[in-house]
């Protein structure tokens, strides 16, 4: 090959690829050209993305993600409630979500409003937290 016909070449090559479209074009379609690499064929490519939507956005992920790290709770009220017809009673404490701020009970593990995950270790266990200082 003459320096001639390899100029040419390199000429030809280079009329291809301004044919496909600027480096800049390129980068801005080379995401989707990476997904359906990854997916194989386009209608993988749009099964998969309707399942991501399904499950939900980054946003919606990290948010339900930040909601299982335990959160206490903050003590509310403490009320009294009467056990018998004798007057035996227990005091018991309403206790608020340190997420949303509504008023939750202890037989919840999940906030019944946010979904926020509930740590209720230590929590009316008085002596531990005195225990702190
Ligand atoms: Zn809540």
């Amino acid at each position: 090959m003459t320096n001639r016909e390899a100029y040419d070449n390199m000429w030809d090559e280079l009329e291809q690829y301004r044919a496909i479209g600027t480096v800049e074009e390129i980068k801005s379609v080379k995401k989707y050209i990476d997904l359906k690499r990854r997916c194989g064929t386009p209608t993988n490519t749009i099964d998969l993305c309707a399942e991501y939507i399904a499950i939900g956005t980054v946003e919606e992920c990290r948010e339900a993600r930040e909601k299982q790290k335990p959160q206490k709770p903050f003590k509310g009220a403490d009320f009294m409630v009467v056990r018998g017809d004798d007057g035996s009673h227990i005091w018991e404490s309403d206790y608020i979500c340190h997420e949303c701020g509504m008023e939750i009970t202890r037989e919840y593990i999940y906030c019944p409003y946010c979904g926020t995950y509930i740590d209720w270790s230590k929590e009316g266990d008085k002596s531990h937290e005195e225990d702190d200082h």
